[in-house]
C-alpha cells in the first residue's frame, strides 16, 4: 500500500505522460486528474482545447504549447525548466501522447538529457480499435498515419501489403475512401478489415468486413469521424504450403 502512495506521489525534475480520454471524458483516470493538479505546469499540443479540458475537470495551470512546428525551441526550454526543480505534464489532444503525437523527441530528450519520465496510462485509440477488432491482437503492426502521398506512401503500401501481423493504421474521414482504394490495390479485396470509427463516443461503430465490401460501403455511405482502420495481416504459411511451393519450384526445373 505504501508502495502504491509512493508511486502517486509527483516529483520535482519529473515529466509525466499523461493519457487524456479519446472522446469520452469519463475515461479520465483518478491519477491523471491528481497528477494533472499537481504538477508545476502542462505542456500540450493544442493549449485552447486542452485549456477546455482543464476546465471540465475543474483545473487550473499554466500551460506551454509543445507540437509538430515548435518542438525544436520548445523541447530545450521544457528540458531546462525540468532541471531546475519543475515537473510538467504533457498530454496530447486526445489519447496517449507521443503515439502518432508530439512527445516522442521530449521524451527522447529526457532520455538524453537524464530527465525522469513517467506514464499515466489510459486511452489509447490504437489498442482500443485493436480490442474491438475481432481480429488477431496476438501479433501486430502499428503504422499511426501512413505517408500522405507519392512515392513513400507507395512504397509503405508495397511493404505492409506483405505483414503477416494485424495493421493498425489512423485515418482522417476525408481520406478514407482514397485509402480503402488503395488497400484493394496493394492488399486485394478479399482481405477482412475493421473499421473503428468514434470510440467511446455516442456514435461508436465497428464495421468488420472485407476491403472490397467497405469500398462498395463507402461509395453510399460519407465516412464521418475518426477512424483506426485494423486490417488482417497475410495468413502465414504453413509447413504444408512451403512443402508445396518447394514441389511446385521442383517441377518448373525439371520442366526448363
Ligand atoms: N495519441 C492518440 C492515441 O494514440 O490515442 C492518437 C492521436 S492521432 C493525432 C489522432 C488519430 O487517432 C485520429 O486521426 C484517429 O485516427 C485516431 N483516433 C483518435 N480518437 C479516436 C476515436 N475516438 N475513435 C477512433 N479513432 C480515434
Amino acid at each position: 500500500m505504501s508502495y502504491v502512495e509512493e508511486k502517486n506521489k509527483v516529483e520535482k525534475s519529473f515529466l509525466y505522460l499523461v493519457a487524456t480520454p479519446i472522446g469520452n471524458l469519463s475515461d479520465i483516470t483518478e491519477r491523471a486528474m491528481k497528477v494533472l493538479s499537481e504538477v508545476d505546469f502542462v505542456a500540450a499540443e493544442d493549449t485552447r482545447n486542452s485549456g477546455l479540458l482543464l476546465s471540465r475537470l475543474g483545473i487550473k495551470k499554466p500551460m506551454v504549447s509543445y507540437h509538430d512546428h515548435n518542438r525544436a525551441e520548445r523541447g530545450p526550454e521544457i528540458i531546462e525548466r525540468l532541471k531546475s526543480g519543475e515537473s510538467c505534464a504533457l498530454i496530447s489532444d486526445a489519447g496517449m501522447p507521443a503515439i502518432s503525437d508530439p512527445g516522442e523527441d521530449l521524451v527522447a530528450l529526457c532520455a538524453k538529457e537524464g530527465v525522469g519520465v513517467s506514464i499515466i496510462p489510459g486511452a489509447c485509440a490504437a489498442v482500443s480499435a485493436l480490442a474491438l477488432s475481432g481480429l488477431s491482437t496476438r501479433r501486430f503492426a502499428f503504422e499511426g498515419f501512413l505517408p500522405p502521398s507519392g512515392k513513400e506512401r507507395k512504397k509503405r503500401l508495397t511493404d505492409i501489403a506483405k505483414e503477416e501481423r494485424t495493421l493498425i493504421i489512423y485515418e482522417a474521414p476525408h481520406r478514407l475512401k482514397k485509402t480503402l482504394a488503395e488497400f484493394s490495390e496493394y492488399f486485394g479485396g478479399d482481405r477482412r478489415i475493421s473499421l473503428c470509427r468514434e470510440l467511446t463516443k455516442l456514435n461508436e461503430e465497428v464495421l468488420r468486413m472485407t476491403v472490397s465490401s467497405a469500398c462498395a460501403y463507402y461509395e453510399i455511405t460519407e465516412p464521418r469521424g475518426e477512424y483506426v482502420l485494423v486490417i488482417e495481416g497475410v495468413p502465414e504459411a504453413t509447413e504444408e504450403d512451403v512443402a508445396v511451393d518447394i514441389a511446385a519450384r521442383a517441377e518448373a526445373l525439371m520442366a526448363e
